[in-house]
């Protein structure tokens, strides 16, 4: 959930260190951290805030050595203060290290080792993995040792970095997410290629239960047995490299107008082996499709669209209750697995245990180099380009066009999207923003905001309440326009707005009924179709497209209507408080 960072050769570390966090800041951002080895002393500074912030009052890029690790914290255990920001030191005050992830068994190891004599300076998990590694130093005199019998003791999920005064920085991952970029004599760790992707493209992404030791006579990559690994170097791609805001303000704007390019590069991306795909998908008994937040409400459209025009019955799972679930994920069934990152700890745990019922896993994922890309059989790419912004935006309607191109592909053409059109057509959403700001400006007063849809437009009622929750902090909520009368209509009142997701399709003249109900109780009610009615107080107006397409088109004003709302209240859209993009634990 966090992000870490190392590094290992010629050049002050701690800039290239604080360039990286800065790069990878969406993953968690509540704290900050930097240690240095210089001489033989290892130096840390850390505090609360964003990396800039903490690099300003701690001057954190200045700090000496060429040696160094670094980390953005989004707590698990222990409040957001400066005692519990990462690096930890060991006691001895010889290794540091940063944990992104969660150690389950920490309160014991903390108990024995507090028996041994050590203390502990902060409430987090991740202290004892530093005195772990002190105590396994101190008994076996070899780091190598020390790290694997810290390993075997370790219980939860993890990937850590730890610097040691001899010189030596080693890494270790299980279930989190750690690579290594091979520079010109130097060694980069990192949560995602973003750490390191301005200083080289060569990368190995490091496997679960592996672990790396670079010191100075170079790097060796082991198993958790502490067998020797042979790495396979990637070359990553360009396009992950280029993350600037360009001429907008915040990445999240930036992100919702290049929807327009992102859906056509979805759109016409080639899939590999994709008549074996669409073979095991169309014979396969049970279909599921899973995903968490976001990429949920793509699952529940893809179920709808593959239902409707494939015919094909395919079940949408919330990813965490997958665990939870009666379901056959054996050898007769397929799971769909929808990730942006590919390293959401839910999803990886959907898949882990489909596959160990035998099931085959088809991922739908925006990072090509993910865990989620590397644990399925086959995988779509969304290539729309990282995103930054913490709440989904691009990559929602990339996940949608990748749905769309399924179905499509499965019904044998029953919907033929036209892409460039839906793209022509979103242009022109984009084109409205300035009346969407000025509807926004109404929101930032409400107390909830109700966002309605029917059938394929409830999913999309779902994800604009979320946009509305995760970035504009005003409390929303997405409904079936069906429910309204069974409940929520007692909620209505003068200071309530309701968005209806309405257009002119099969779902329209039923919506248009709980807009009326809605506006004869004092509600407000706003508007998005490509048809004008009276009721709405306000409307946004969307393009006629074939009536599979609107979701995409629905979605465009929704998030621009979040993005507004969190400019005018003064929160950050880009770093949303509580939240981090890539939730790594479970
Ligand atoms: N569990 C650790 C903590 O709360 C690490 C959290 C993270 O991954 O940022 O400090």
């Amino acid at each position: 959930m966090c992000s870490i960072i190392g590094y290992r050769g010629s050049r002050p570390a701690a800039r290239i260190i604080v360039n990286g966090l800065r790069k990878m800041e969406y993953r968690g951002y509540d704290s900050v951290g930097v240690s240095t080895l210089y001489g033989d002393r290892i130096e840390t500074r850390k505090g609360v805030g964003k990396v800039a912030e903490v690099d300003k009052s701690l001057h954190l890029s200045a700090m000496s050595g060429t040696i160094g690790i670094g980390h953005t914290r989004w707590a698990t255990h222990g409040g957001v203060n400066s005692v519990n920001a990462h690096p930890h030191c060991s006691n001895s005050m010889k290794i540091s290290i940063v944990h992104n992830g969660i150690i389950e068994n920490y309160q014991s190891i903390r108990q024995q080792l507090r028996g041994e004599g050590y203390v502990f300076k902060s409430q987090t998990d991740s202290e004892v993995i530093a005195n772990l590694l002190q105590r396994n130093l101190e008994l076996t005199g070899s780091i190598r040792e020390s790290i694997l019998r810290t390993l075997s003791r370790l219980e939860g999920s993890y990937a850590f970095i730890a610097i040691f005064e001899s010189g030596t920085i080693a890494a270790a991952r299980y279930k989190e997410p750690l690579i290594i970029g091979l520079g010109q004599s130097a060694y980069y760790l990192s949560s995602d290629v973003l750490g390191f992707s301005d200083h080289t493209e060569d990368a190995i992404f490091l496997g679960d239960k592996e672990m790396v030791l670079i010191g100075p006579s170079g790097m060796e990559i082991l198993n958790f047995d502490g067998e020797p690994i042979q790495p396979t170097i990637t070359k990553i791609e360009h396009e992950l490299t280029t993350v600037q805001k360009g001429e907008f303000s915040h990445f999240t704007l930036k992100e919702i107008f290049e929807q327009k390019s992102t859906i056509l590069r979805t759109a016409e991306a080639p899939w590999y082996d994709s008549k074996k795909m669409l073979d095991r998908l169309s014979s396969c008994k049970n279909l599921y499709l899973t995903g968490s937040g976001t990429s949920y409400h793509a699952a529940q459209i893809g179920s709808y669209l593959l239902s409707k025009y494939a015919k094909k019955r395919a079940e949408p799972m919330i990813a965490s209750e997958v665990q939870f679930l009666p379901h056959f994920l054996d050898d007769e069934a397929v799971l769909i697995a929808i990730s942006q990152s590919g390293e959401s700890a839910d999803i990886l745990g959907a898949v882990n245990l489909a596959k160990e019922g035998g099931a085959e896993i088809v991922s739908v994922v925006n990072s090509p180099t993910s865990s989620l890309f590397r644990e399925s059989s086959y995988s779509i790419g969304l290539h729309c380009g990282p995103e930054i912004g913490v709440a989904a935006t691009k990559s929602f309607t990339s996940q949608l066009v990748a749905m769309y191109r399924l179905a499509s592909q499965l019904s044998g053409r029953k919907i033929d999207p036209d892409f460039k059109e839906v793209s022509a057509a979103v242009s022109k959403v984009l084109s409205n923003s300035a009346k969407i700001r000025e509807i926004a400006h109404d929101l930032e007063a409400v107390s909830d905001v109700y966002v309605l849809g029917r059938g394929i437009h409830f999913p999309i009622a779902l994800e604009g309440s979320l946009k509305i929750k995760e970035i504009s902090y005003i409390h929303a909520e997405g409904l079936p326009g069906g429910e309204l009368k069974h409940g929520p209509l007692a909620l209505m009142h003068k200071d309530v707005s309701v968005i209806l997701v309405n257009p002119d399709d099969c779902t329209h003249s039923d919506t248009l009924t709980g807009a009326h109900e809605i506006k004869a109780r004092g509600g407000k009610v706003i508007g998005i179709s490509n048809v004008y009615n009276d009721i709405y107080d306000s409307w946004i107006e969307i393009p006629t497209v074939h009536d599979a397409m609107f979701p995409i088109l629905e979605s465009v004003p929704l998030q621009l209507l979040a993005f507004y709302t969190s400019i005018q209240k003064k929160v950050d859209p880009d770093y949303p408080r509580n939240l981090a993009k890539c939730v790594t634990v479970r």
